[in-house]
């Protein structure tokens, strides 16, 4: 595809926005010392993200129609069963992202398909529901993932950084390909807000950005997605935007990306299925 093909969008819409949340719990950063009880404060910083953050992000995207898509390494649904099952009472997609958020890149084939299927399991005894979805927990996979995923049922990823349109993964041969809708790190509220004291991660930075320059930047992030009738997902976590204060900086963000009116908000499977139909022959 041409870069300055313009995209087609349900509904005459101009650009399409996939709001997604990664609800890591506790495990995102209990992978970085290698133990999630290694450190007791992990624990309570990330288990934050499923008790008390998330019901208060559900709220914020009910007041604001906005649909959802959060991927729950299947660890995290096992842990806080009920505070997931209100992610798809509440109309949400949940798709997968490893059990306790594997680096898939470190995984052998056999070892990733347990992976898998272990998620699989734990996601229909408790939330009754084949997820289609799969964000790599480590922002990186073999070559012979993609294959896995679709084996394991999935049809869509996003977990790469190749565009800013969602495009198509082959996994050996055409007829069999991933629907990628890729993110990207301006997007990823762990580059502007995440804090942690020891280790510092990410490295060397400072990492409480000011709010107002990181609504701004994520606004920019949007309007040149509308500019150009792009594809826009997120990679927001609820235990680090969906504090008191911070809930507030999301809400405006929802609050501009809704002031224009042809714009589609939609889970990435919905995008996902959209595109692998409207751009079958691509
Ligand atoms: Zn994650």
């Amino acid at each position: 595809m041409l870069s300055s093909t313009p995209l087609r969008w349900p509904g005459q819409a101009r650009a399409s926005v996939a709001m997604a949340f990664d609800l890591d719990g506790p495990t995102g950063a209990a992978m970085l010392d290698g133990s999630l009880w290694g450190k007791p404060e992990y624990f309570t910083f990330g288990g934050y993200g499923p008790y008390r953050a998330l019901p208060r992000l559900l709220d914020m995207l009910e007041a604001h129609r906005t649909p959802a898509t959060f991927f729950v390494p299947a660890w995290v649904v096992e842990t806080w069963p009920r505070q997931c099952q209100a992610i798809v009472e509440r109309g949400h997609e949940v798709a997968y992202h490893g059990y306790q958020h594997e680096s898939f890149f470190t995984l052998t084939l056999a070892q990733q398909r347990a992976v898998m299927e272990r998620s699989a399991a734990i996601f229909k005894r408790h939330l009754g529901l084949v997820a289609s979805g799969f964000r790599t927990p480590s922002g990186d996979w073999h070559a012979d993932t993609p294959a896995l995923l679709l084996d394991c049922g999935v049809t869509y990823s996003s977990s790469m950084r190749g565009d800013d349109r969602p495009y198509f993964i082959d996994a050996g041969d055409a007829s069999r390909r991933l629907v990628e809708i890729p993110g990207r790190w301006e997007l990823d509220d762990y580059a502007s807000l995440a804090y942690t004291r020891a280790p510092d991660y990410p490295a060397g930075l400072d990492r409480i950005a000011s709010y107002d320059q990181t609504l701004d930047n994520w606004c920019r992030e949007f309007d040149g997605t509308y500019r150009e009738g792009l594809c826009m997902t997120t990679l927001l976590h609820p235990k680090i935007s969906g504090k008191p204060g911070r809930i507030g900086v999301l809400e405006e963000f929802l609050v501009h990306m809704h002031s224009h009116a042809d714009v589609w908000f939609a889970t990435c499977n919905d995008i996902a299925r959209f595109w692998a139909q409207e751009y079958a022959d691509d």
